[in-house]
């Protein structure tokens, strides 16, 4: 095949994906990203070309959608809607987090889980990819509603999920809490202590040390890798994060393990722009302690740091910067800003944050840009290392997860860059990162068959 016609076969896949699956714009736009990058290895390896494979790739296995009824505290009912897409798995059981909140849909779900299939291989560590979530607003519920929640979603997912089959994690909305909802729903309706089944799990019930650090930790990794590619490291460098969540927190906390200084946050209100740096104590109090706003940081962090309501964190100037907060939130104007303002590194600790026409203009002007199917995938692979501790009933130090998480983010980074020269475009980790996990996954749907 040449390139000229593997172009055209795969414009002519992304049109019939987009017929097939109306109004899942999130969707078209995460596997118009992969498909763009497979030109060149369909026309340089003719078996990954062959009719119904990468078609296969776009089809999830399997989707459920289910009612998700509770009561609040007043009495009150409610009826959400439940999803887990169960995308791919060639290489192990189906692994993704799920997300609660109000924006959730079946496209959503369909991205976040189609990315998932690729990052996934690129950990190299034998899970296959899949997502879920609802459209419930955890926000300024209270405890008992959230349980309430959970283990009424729960009831109806814990039919397709399994340490062997599927084996969800947290994401946007879904942190420690409800993790452990869940998984006391889990535990009461199979009478199994089936550790595997959930990650993300408390430390003393079968989680693993480092999980909840991970994906942030992770980030900051894959941009020190980066910078080190070009003779530079995180000493010194300032960094604007947007988020304040998960991600956002420890990408906070380990910038300033390596000598970084990050300068801001944020949510979906407005951000911080802490000009002696992001007390990150004081961030921890105010959203995993209190889960209050991040205006409430600036209000007590006294005169070094200011809230912008309503205002874009990329307007701030800095060496480096880390979307953490949600996808789509990058746009070209922002990243117009981050290159006037002198920006040498992004790494998107969220999924898809960055718009397409943000990452070209990031990469036609040199800056390192790290997407998020490699540089977030630390969260995933110390998931995958919970379950490996689970599976032999055993328990790691903090030193050995951390260890194994910087040399699993040390190869990511390596594979993606390698494959990059490989097919000539050297220092696009898009591409790179796009062709090394859909090998992965490709090789192993062509040896088990047409299934
Ligand atoms: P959290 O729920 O812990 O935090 C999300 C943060 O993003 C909050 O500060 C939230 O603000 C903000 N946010 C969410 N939606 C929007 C929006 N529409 N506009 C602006 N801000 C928004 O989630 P995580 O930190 O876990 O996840 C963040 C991102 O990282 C997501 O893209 C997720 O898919 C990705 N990711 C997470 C992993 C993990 O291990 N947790 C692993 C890999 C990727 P507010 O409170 O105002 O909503």
């Amino acid at each position: 095949m040449t390139l000229s016609s593997s172009t055209d076969r795969l414009a002519s896949l992304r049109a019939d994906l987009e017929r097939r699956n109306p109004a899942e714009p999130e969707f078209h736009q995460a596997a118009r990203e992969v498909l763009e990058s497979l030109a060149p290895v369909f026309a340089a390896r003719p078996e990954y070309a062959q009719p119904g494979l990468i078609e296969r790739i776009c089809e999830p296995e399997r989707q459920i959608i289910f009612r998700v009824p509770w009561q609040d505290d007043r009495g009150d009912v409610h009826v959400n809607r439940g999803f887990r897409v169960e995308f791919n798995s060639a290489l192990g059981p189906y692994k993704g987090g799920l997300r609660f909140h109000p924006s959730v849909n079946l496209g959503v779900v369909k991205f976040l889980g189609f990315e998932q299939i690729f990052k996934n291989a690129l950990t190299g560590l034998g899970i296959g990819g899949g997502k879920g979530g609802s459209d419930f607003d955890p926000r300024g519920r209270s405890d008992a509603e959230v349980m309430r929640f959970c283990q009424s979603f729960m009831t109806e997912l814990h039919r397709h999920i399994g340490e062997h089959t599927d084996v969800p994690a947290g994401d946007i909305g879904v942190g420690g809490r409800e993790i452990g909802y869940l998984f006391g729903q889990y535990r009461r309706i199979t009478n199994r202590w089936e550790a595997g089944v959930l990650t993300g799990k408390g430390q003393a019930w079968g989680g693993s040390a480092i999980r909840t650090q991970a994906t942030g930790y992770g980030s900051v990794l894959f941009a020190a890798e980066m910078l080190r590619g070009r003779g530079e490291d995180l000493q010194g460098q300032t960094a604007v994060v947007s988020g304040s969540g998960n991600v956002a927190i420890y990408t906070i906390e380990m910038l300033g393990r390596r000598g970084a200084h990050p300068l801001t946050c944020s949510d979906s209100e407005g951000y911080v722009v802490d000009e002696k740096g992001i007390d990150l104590e004081l961030l921890k109090q105010v959203k995993e302690v209190e889960r209050a706003r991040i205006s409430e940081y600036a209000q007590r962090r006294g005169a070094s740091a200011q809230y912008v309501r309503g205002g874009r964190v990329w307007d701030v100037a800095a060496d480096l910067a880390f979307p953490s907060a949600t996808q789509n939130e990058l746009h070209e104007r922002d990243a117009l800003a981050l290159v006037r303002n002198g920006v040498k590194a992004v790494a998107e600790g969220a999924n898809m944050p960055t718009t397409p026409e943000a990452v070209r203009t990031l990469q036609d002007a040199g800056v390192a840009f790290g997407p998020g199917k490699a540089a977030n995938a630390g969260g995933v692979a110390v998931s995958a290392l919970e379950m490996r501790q689970n599976a032999a009933r055993d328990s790691w130090t903090p030193e050995r997860v951390e260890a194994e998480l910087t040399g699993i983010m040390g190869d990511i980074h390596r594979i993606c860059h390698e494959t990059a020269e490989h097919y000539g475009v050297p220092g696009d980790y898009v591409t790179g990162a796009n062709i090394a996990g859909f090998e992965r996954v490709a090789d192993a749907m062509l040896a088990q068959g047409l299934i």
